[in-house]
């Protein structure tokens, strides 16, 4: 890699900067050294009228006669600036021997300091270099940016230089500050500025320091939706550019994930297959509440939507119980998403009147009502049900849902590797092992499954039934 130079603001109030030569350049160069405060000493064998004047109002010291190495005495800076290249060699060498940083005009070899194109607005500096090698594009830059940033905005860094330590005493830590910030520069106050109103500009900056809270931080609990970045709503994409910490499950797509702010701190707190789900669920809670509580703006994101098989509900109850401010964003839950991405409409006038969203991941058979999913005439999507499936057709069919009844399983829906599988609820279990059926993968029961051979439209078309073999043997045990 090439180096860089290494951009730094001085503060040269009381130290001294030498300037050596008496033209035009020179000139320059002492007039934006004027208001630094710095104590500008000017050597040369001859001042042009300029700089006599200012020699005359005690505005810089000067030394007449050749340069020699005693002038850099004092200096913590200088600036070759005579028309006589082994003059500024001179100065460049006898300065490099004695550490101090020399910036030789017109010379970038030479110069172990750069002077950057600036932009000035108040105590605002904007300063562009191109290391040299470009001055022509650092100066065009410069006047796109003096277009670009009016004189207001002098005056915002001003007002808000002013009240720094005021905000500071209020908001102690810095992402508190930093959402002030922003909350303070989308506000009105820049606008008051651009039309001179300083007093009302003032007056609005003191209301927003006033009403400022450090304990900000608040949670958004947000949907993810089933991976598609297509899928998330604005509010969800606007959540994630503000972010500073985003707490997310293994669920969601890395694809949504890459939209997040470049700078918020990612922080996967899955649930790991045959892990303690209690253990986990409460570190999440804690950390919710740690980051909320130093002020961070927290995305808890989920998979589908967080109040559907998401445990939201008790993330929420936590952030209560600690007295943190929070929001919900709904997502498009698995079983609205892979319905569509597969073709199966979930309600249908001929074939289902309602549909129902059910875990197949519980303790024991109490938890469910099998005899009213069961009934006809309607949708079960099941959730997490890849490993449950011989329990779900034991107990549908014995409760007397048919064996035929159309099935589907939609494995990654709406992702790259979308795959879906259909056939009859008889054969689910064996279709699931042939086709090596993995999670995150929803099932849908009912007569709607059907429908996918001739509705699909997103990837891969789906795959159907069993070979003619095992699908016998799977109807001879279902009966
Ligand atoms: N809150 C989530 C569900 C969490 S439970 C939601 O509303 O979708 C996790 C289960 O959701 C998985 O086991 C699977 O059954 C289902 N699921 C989530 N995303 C899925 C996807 N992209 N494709 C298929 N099933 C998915």
């Amino acid at each position: 890699m090439t180096s860089r130079l290494f951009p730094l603001f001085a503060d040269l109030r009381n130290r001294t900067v030498l300037v050596v030569g008496g033209g035009g350049v020179a000139r320059r160069k002492v007039a934006a050294l004027l208001d630094t405060g710095a104590r500008i000493v000017v050597g040369a064998s001859q001042l042009d009228r300029e700089l006599e004047a200012l020699a005359a109002k005690d505005r810089i010291e000067t030394i007449t006669g050749d340069f020699v190495d005693a002038w850099l005495d004092d200096a913590w800076l200088v600036i070759a600036a005579t028309d006589d290249a082994a003059t500024n060699h001179a100065i460049a060498a006898a300065a490099e021997s004695r550490r101090i940083f020399a910036n030789v005009v017109d010379d970038a070899e030479l110069s172990s300091i750069h002077l950057p194109a600036r932009v000035e607005r108040g105590p605002l500096q904007i300063a562009i270099s191109s290391g040299g090698g470009a001055p022509m594009l650092a100066r065009h830059i410069r006047e796109q940016l003096e277009i670009q940033f009016d004189e207001s905005l002098g005056a915002l860094a001003e007002l808000l230089q002013r009240s720094r330590a005021r905000i500071r005493a209020k908001l102690e830590d810095l992402p508190a500050r930093r959402r002030f910030f922003d909350r303070v520069l989308a506000g009105p106050i820049p606008a008051l500025l651009r039309r001179g109103d300083t007093i009302s500009a003032e007056r609005a900056l003191q209301a927003n320091i006033d009403s400022a809270s450090p304990l900000l931080g608040r949670v958004a609990l947000v949907g993810a939706g089933p991976g598609d970045p297509g899928l998330l709503t604005l509010r969800a994409l606007r959540l994630l550019n503000e972010a500073d910490v985003i707490l997310h499950d293994r669920l969601v797509s890395d694809d949504v994930l890459a939209l997040a702010r470049r700078d918020a701190e990612l922080i996967e707190v899955g649930k790991h297959v045959g892990g303690d789900h209690h253990a986990t669920q409460s570190a999440i809670h804690r950390l919710l509440v740690e980051h909320a509580k130093s002020g961070k703006r927290v995305v808890r994101l989920k998979g589908g939507d967080p109040f559907v098989f998401g445990r939201g509900g008790e993330e929420l109850e936590a952030l209560q119980l600690h007295g943190i401010d929070f929001e919900v964003v709904p997502g498009i839950t698995a079983a609205v998403a892979c319905g569509a991405y597969a073709g199966i409409p979930l309600t249908h006038r001929e074939h289902a009147q309602s549909v129902r969203f059910v875990t197949a991941h519980t303790k024991g058979d109490d938890d469910i009502d099998w005899q009213a999913l069961a009934q006809d005439r309607q949708t079960l999507a099941f959730y997490m049900g890849v490993s449950g499936l011989e329990r779900i057709r034991d107990r549908l069919v014995a409760h007397g849902r048919s064996a035929n009844t159309p099935i589907a399983l939609v494995e990654n829906g709406t992702r790259a590797g979308q795959r879906v599988v259909i056939g009859t609820l008889a054969e689910l279990p064996e279709l699931a092992r042939v086709h090596g059926v993995a999670a995150p993968a929803i099932l849908f029961v009912g007569e709607v499954s059907a429908l996918a051979t001739r509705l699909h439209w997103f990837g891969a078309a789906p795959l159907q039934g069993l070979p003619a073999s095992a699908r016998d043997a799977a109807l001879a045990r279902a009966a």
